[in-house]
């Protein structure tokens, strides 16, 4: 795997932490070749599309992204300081993994990625063992190729076995969501079998330890897996 510690030096301390968490969003959308829109992330962070609006200029200003015609793009600063919030958010994820129920890990890192420095990030990875994704499963920035095999349920087939891998970023900013999928054991390491599929009803049930539960397919889409 790549040496993800000495990838990035950029300073972040300098980013409200208002930047960092739009950093973050704009880096996974950008990562998985989605476009950037406005109002994803107005929804994604509960505000109003005008403040996402204020903000991306305030961003294009400081350097961090350009917005043209083309869309809405990281720079290089932006992508450097992205890669150091997502690890340190991921690594205080795996910090309180022991401490917290697994649905609350995001939330809480969420608060703490901010706070850490270079010095403390550098110390946790080597004492973590250099994970290559967070306890969701998302990859580490450099580590993209590690999940790269898995794949959305919903492009499973009935009769499968699968092994859930992956909650999305993008469903870690759904507390009720993880709530629900830590509830249901869909979480990664669990073994589940696709039960059903109905495409006119947009629903997947998979059995998980004998019980099935039904997702629509705007969650399922996020929850990735590992064919057996
Ligand atoms: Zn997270
Ligand atoms: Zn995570």
């Amino acid at each position: 795997m790549a040496n993800v510690t000495n990838v990035d030096t950029t300073e972040i301390s300098g980013l409200s932490s208002t930047i960092q968490d739009y950093l973050s969003l704009i880096y996974v959308m950008e990562r998985d070749q989605e476009p950037v829109i406005g109002s994803r992330l107005a929804e994604l962070l509960g505000v109003t599309p005008p403040t996402v609006t204020n903000t991306l200029k305030r961003m294009t200003r400081d350097g961090l992204i350009t917005m043209s015609k083309d869309g809405t793009h990281l720079t290089e600063a932006g992508w450097s300081a992205a890669r150091v919030i997502m690890r340190r958010h991921m690594l205080m994820e795996w910090m309180m993994v022991k401490t917290l129920p697994w649905s609350k890990l995001h939330s809480e890192a969420h608060h703490l990625e901010h706070a850490i420095s270079t010095m403390t990030e550098t110390a946790l990875m080597e004492q973590l063992g250099r994970p290559q994704t967070c306890p969701h499963g998302n990859p580490l920035p450099g580590c993209e190729a590690y999940v790269e095999k898995w794949i959305p349920l919903t492009k499973t087939s009935q009769g499968d076995a699968v092994t859930i891998r992956r909650i999305h970023e993008l469903a870690e900013e759904n507390a009720q969501l993880l709530s629900y999928l830590e509830a249901k054991h869909i979480i990664p390491g669990v073994q589940v079998a696709v039960a059903e599929i109905l495409p006119f009803n947009q629903t997947i049930t998979v059995e998980v330890e004998g019980r099935p539960v039904t997702l629509g397919n705007a969650v399922a889409r996020f929850v990735f897996v590992e064919t057996r």
